[in-house]
C-alpha cells in the first residue's frame, strides 16, 4: 500500500525526511526480515544475517562515494557530537587547526581545546556565520597535527564547494549535513563523520570514513570505545551496535543508487536549492537569505521576512498548509528550509508558491 494521505512536507533539518520507499520496505520487513521471523531489531548482531546488513550499508557507502580501498566505513554511536571528542582525544598532539564556519565547528572547538592548542584559521562569527574562505585562502599552521572543518553548516546555511587542499595535513571533515549530497574527492580527506539523520538514515548511528594512515595514529592504549583502529578491527562491532540504524542506512544507500547515485542526486539537489534561492532573490526584498550568495548552501537554505514577527507568521501559515519544520535554530530564528537528499523537488516548488502568496499579502 503506497500511502501518501498521512505524508507531510518535512523540511525538518535533523531528523530530517527519508525516501519514502526505504520507509515502506522497513514496514514490509518489520515483523519479519528475509524471512526471519524476527525484525531486524531482534536479531543477533553477531548473526550470519546482521553481517549481510552491515557489509551492505558499508558497501554501499564506499561504492556512492567511490571510496579508495585504504578507506574504513565504521559505524559508531554518539552522534557527530561525539566526535568533536573523539577525534582530538586521538589525533591532536599539541596543536591542530580548526575551519570555523558555523556553531556546529564552534562546538568542535571547544572540545578540542579540552585536548590541546586550537588555532582557530578561519572565523566566519565576524560575518555572523555567512561566509566560507575563499579557495586558497587559508593558511595551515606548522605543526598542526589536522585541520578540521564542517562542509555545510546545518544551522547557518552555509557550504564549501570545495575540497581543503592542504598538502599532507590530515583533513577531518564533520559532513553531517551534505554526505552524499554531491561528489567529493574522498582521497584529500583523512577523514570524514557524519550522524546520519541529516542525509543518511535514522539518528542514533554515525559514519566515521578513515583511511588506514590516519587510522594508525590512534594512541595506544585508547580506551576501547574511542579507539577507532579497535573499531575498525572489529568491524564495528567492538560492542553491540545500532542494527536498526544501521539496516535503515543500508536501505537509503539502495534507494540512492536507484537514483543514480550521488552525481545525479547532486543535480537535482543543484536544482532545488536554485529554484529556492531564485524565489528568495526575485522578492523584491521581501525574503534575504542570510548566507552570501558564495557561500550559500544547498542543502540548508536560511532566510529572513521583514519582521521576527513575519518569520513567525510565515512559519505557522506553511505548516496550515502541509508543510513542516521550516522554523530556524533556536540560536538564530528565521526560516529554514531544509532540503536534503530525500526532500522531492515538487516539494520546493509548493514552498515557493507559497512564498510569493504571503509576500504578495504581506508586502
Ligand atoms: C546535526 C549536526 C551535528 C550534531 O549531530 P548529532 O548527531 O546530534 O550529534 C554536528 N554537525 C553538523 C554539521 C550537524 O548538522
Amino acid at each position: 500500500m503506497q500511502d501518501n494521505s498521512s505524508r507531510i512536507l518535512n523540511f525538518s533539518s535533523g531528523p530530517g525526511v527519508l525516501p519514502q520507499p526505504v520507509l515502506l520496505r522497513a514496514r514490509d520487513e518489520m515483523l519479519s526480515i528475509e524471512g526471519s521471523g524476527m525484525s531486524v531489531m531482534e536479531i543477533s548482531h553477531r548473526s550470519e544475517l546482521f553481517e549481510g546488513i552491515l557489509s551492505k550499508a558499508e558497501s554501499g557507502i564506499r561504492d556512492l562515494l567511490d571510496l579508495p580501498y585504504n578507506y574504513k566505513v565504521l559505524f559508531l554511536q554518539g552522534g557527530a557530537t561525539f566526535q568533536f571528542s573523539m577525534v582530538p582525544l586521538n589525533f591532536l598532539r599539541g596543536s591542530a587547526d580548526y575551519v570555523v564556519t558555523g556553531t556546529w565547528g564552534e562546538k568542535a572547538v571547544k572540545e578540542a581545546q579540552r585536548c590541546g592548542d586550537v588555532n582557530v584559521i578561519y572565523d566566519g562569527k565576524a560575518s555572523g556565520y555567512g561566509s566560507i574562505p575563499h579557495k586558497g585562502d587559508m593558511r595551515y599552521s606548522d605543526g598542526a597535527s589536522y585541520v578540521h572543518y564542517t562542509s555545510n553548516e546545518t544551522i547557518d546555511g552555509v557550504e564549501f564547494d570545495y575540497d581543503l587542499n592542504t598538502g599532507s595535513l590530515p583533513v577531518i571533515c564533520d559532513a553531517s549535513s551534505n554526505i552524499l549530497s554531491k561528489p567529493i574527492d574522498t582521497g584529500r580527506y583523512s577523514m570524514i563523520y557524519a550522524g546520519a539523520q541529516k542525509n543518511l538514515g535514522p539518528s542514533g548511528v554515525t559514519i566515521v570514513i578513515i583511511n588506514d594512515e590516519l587510522l594508525e595514529r590512534v594512541p595506544d592504549g585508547q580506551h576501547s570505545l574511542l579507539d577507532y583502529r579497535n573499531i575498525a578491527a572489529n568491524n564495528s562491532m567492538a560492542n553491540t551496535p545500532n542494527t536498526w540504524g544501521i539496516y535503515l542506512i543500508s536501505l537509503v544507500c539502495d534507494w540512492l543508487k536507484g537514483q543514480g547515485g550521488v552525481e545525479a542526486i547532486a543535480g537535482v539537489n543543484e536544482q532545488k536549492a536554485k529554484v529556492l534561492y531564485a524565489a528568495i532573490d526575485n522578492s523584491d526584498g521581501f525574503y534575504r537569505g542570510k548566507a552570501d550568495p558564495s557561500a550559500r548552501s544547498r542543502m540548508n537554505v536560511t532566510f529572513r521576512l521583514p519582521a521576527a514577527m513575519l518569520d513567525e507568521k510565515f512559519c505557522s501559515e506553511a505548516e496550515q498548509n502541509g508543510m513542516n519544520g521550516l522554523r530556524g535554530h533556536r540560536t538564530v530564528g528565521g526560516v529554514r528550509a531544509s532540503i536534503y537528499n530525500a526532500f522531492p523537488a515538487e516539494g520546493v516548488n509548493t514552498l515557493t508558491e507559497f512564498m510569493s502568496d504571503f509576500a504578495a499579502r504581506h508586502r
